[in-house]
């Protein structure tokens, strides 16, 4: 694949994913910062790259989102700009540094691959970044976390937990997001020992729905049409994407979170 400029291709307002916006207003033209492309999830239509305030449910990763997305402009078509972006594979990330993970579109039955996150314990329906070596499988989202973060939230770094110690210590943690037990990793504060953050609730974080004033639906099945989706999806890598936007430009989008 021929490497295209990054100059010219490269989202310039990564930092966003981060930021505290309390109303986003929606951008309804194209400027230099916004993208079309054209997915290869969605190959019948144009997605554009817009910020909305409202809820979407991501029709790669099949999670919610708010704010940043990547919108078709003639259906409900909607995806993540982290999925839409996901590079076909992840090198040292600092979840799972010892082995590269691989970029799967859709979930894998059987065989001895996982059917939930190793992060936030959620089940994956879609997109996925699974390890190549061992079983280690991640939502697109729970890509975006790394091992010491600030969440808006605390005002202190906090640290992911070993998944050990996040299993074994379940009941005792009390997260101060969701204040409910919950499975998957958690984040601790190292300077009030006491903050806890569930990796699951620290992901409302990153996806946009903290951001946009969104509390996620706890049954998924209320919200939006999951379904139907399936016969546009085209299985394989991104390679499609990556050659209409440029090379590069998806794993920085993954760098910015590390
Ligand atoms: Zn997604
Ligand atoms: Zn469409
Ligand atoms: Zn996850
Ligand atoms: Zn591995
Ligand atoms: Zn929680
Ligand atoms: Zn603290």
């Amino acid at each position: 694949m021929s490497r295209m400029s990054r100059t010219s291709y490269s989202i310039t307002n990564k930092s966003a994913l981060m930021e505290i916006r309390t109303s986003p207003p929606p951008i309804l033209e194209e400027d230099d910062k916004k993208y079309q492309i054209l997915h290869f999830s969605h190959p019948q239509h144009t997605l554009l790259q817009i910020t909305l305030p409202s809820l979407f449910t991501c029709m790669g990763c099949k999670e919610f989102g708010a704010g940043n997305r990547f919108k078709c402009l003639q259906c409900d078509f909607e995806l993540h700009e982290f999925c839409a972006m996901a590079p076909p594979s992840l090198k040292s990330h600092s979840l799972h540094s010892q082995h590269s993970l691989i970029f799967f579109t859709k979930p894998v039955k059987g065989g001895n691959l996982r059917s939930s996150c190793d992060v936030c314990s959620k089940s994956i329906k879609g997109y996925a970044f699974r390890c190549s070596t061992c079983n280690f499988s991640m939502h697109p989202c729970c890509a975006q976390l790394s091992w010491e973060m600030n969440f808006p939230v605390h005002a202190h770094n906090l640290k992911l937990l070993s998944s050990t110690m996040s299993a074994t210590g379940d009941s005792d943690f009390f997260c101060y997001e969701c204040k409910r037990k919950r499975s998957g990793r958690v984040y601790r504060c190292g300077v009030c020992d006491h903050y806890h953050l569930h990796a699951v609730c620290a992901k409302n974080m990153v996806n946009g729905l903290y951001v946009n004033g969104i509390k996620a639906p706890e049954n998924p099945s209320k919200f939006g049409k999951v379904v139907g989706v399936a016969s546009h999806v085209i299985l394989g890598l991104v390679g499609g994407l990556l050659e209409s936007i440029g090379e590069g430009v998806g794993e920085a989008l993954f760098d910015t979170m590390r």
